[in-house]
């Protein structure tokens, strides 16, 4: 197994999504913020509201984020 991850998969188990109903993106949690943060400075929304959910169960239904510092880097 190379460290290489195909489309659809992550290194991450855990995402942050913003709580807003109309959210459909999983960021990659900030590694540097205590609180739930999405890792791409874009994404980041100082009103909303963020919470860690596991990718596995909201990937069929949410899109990963295509910015490099969440999940558009593994992309080539
Ligand atoms: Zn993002």
């Amino acid at each position: 197994m190379s460290s290489r991850t195909v489309s659809g998969q992550t290194d991450v188990e855990i995402a942050v999504r913003n709580r807003s109903q109309y959210a459909r993106t999983l960021h990659r949690p900030d590694p540097d913020a205590d609180e739930p943060e999405p890792a791409c400075p874009v994404c980041y929304d100082a009103d909303a509201e963020y919470t860690r959910v596991p990718i596995a169960a909201y990937r069929p239904h949410y899109d990963l984020c295509g910015y490099p510092q969440c999940f558009g880097g593994e992309q080539s």
